[in-house]
């Protein structure tokens, strides 16, 4: 038996899952999305991810048509029947159908939506030797035109980065912000490690604050090791000692080339192994419930 996917507090099979062509979230992009983890069953720091869901709504006046308590539920609920363990989550609230035209007012019914399937990571082979990236053209978006705090359906500013990675033969981008600071990846946020510092762009570079980004500090605190919320440039990049990016779906993945410079020793750097054992730890405290 396939997949089902929730919509509206019914399954439906993978293949039949669907929604309306009128639905602003596939006209528009009108609308906003949360990925989650299981680990060993249990879902990894969810009220955090349940409160950036409620504030992408509350951001773009999408009231989310259910509690955090029953979305919770009904992930646990759609995870039960798929039998999964260890899986990635995507939970996307839409606008709901409405006309052609723009205005959100003629919609007047949110569609919830969750897909749970196996977790995709990078392929093993990068978190032992490392990833390499480039820094694109494409900025991330001005938080005066659209907060990349919002995780919202619209993510065709990641994808033009993305495009550019692709075109470079690599995986991952790294977008500046407007002045020209470092402020994401596509889907993942950055940290380097220099002279024993962990350093990432703070909120204001204009990044969605991630949760690993949050958890990794966390780490890295408990471990004594410096942390620093600090404009982070291209420079930096160039000369830090070690690199990696952090995300739900990758966790934590080494960097070890940008822009075709080699990062310290061109090897995941020790700090970054350190902390991805310790995340594996963390996750792997997730007990069944
Ligand atoms: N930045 C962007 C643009 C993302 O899409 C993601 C993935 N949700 C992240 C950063 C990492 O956030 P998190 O650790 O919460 O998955």
């Amino acid at each position: 038996m396939g997949l089902k996917v929730y919509i509206n507090g019914e399954l439906h099979e993978k293949e039949r899952a669907a929604i309306s062509v009128y639905d602003h979230g596939l006209l528009y992009g009108d609308g906003v999305f949360e990925s989650f983890r299981t680990y060993n069953g249990k879902l990894f720091r969810v009220r955090e991810h349940m409160d950036r869901l409620f504030n992408s709504g509350k951001a773009i006046a999408l009231c989310i048509p259910m509690t955090k308590e029953e979305l919770t539920e009904a992930i646990r609920h759609t995870l039960q029947v798929n039998g999964l363990e260890n899986a990635y989550i995507r939970l996307i609230v839409t606008r709901g159908v409405g006309t052609l035209g723009l205005d959100p007012d003629k919609c007047h019914d949110p569609q919830v939506i969750i897909i749970t399937d196996s977790v995709s990571l990078y392929p093993e082979e990068f978190y032992e030797k490392g990833l390499e990236v480039v820094t694109v053209p494409t900025m991330r978006n001005h938080h005066n035109v659209l907060s990349p705090k919002i995780k919202s359906l619209n993510y065709l500013n990641n994808i033009l980065a993305k495009i550019e990675a692709c075109q470079a033969g690599v995986l991952e981008a790294i977008m500046l912000n407007h002045l020209g600071f470092v402020a994401e990846c596509t889907g993942d946020n950055i940290f380097i490690v220099s002279k024993g510092e962990l350093a990432t762009p703070p909120p204001e570079a204009g990044i969605l604050e991630g949760i690993t980004r949050q958890v990794v500090m966390e780490l890295a605190r408990r471990a004594g090791i410096p942390v620093a919320e600090r404009q982070v440039t291209r420079f930096d990049l160039y000369v830090a000692d070690e690199c990696f990016l952090t995300g739900t779906a990758a966790e934590i993945v080494p960097v070890v080339r940008i822009d075709s410079r080699e990062i310290g020793d061109g090897k995941p750097g020790k700090i970054t192994l350190q902390l991805l054992q310790m995340f594996r730890e963390e996750t792997g405290k997730c007990s069944a419930g």
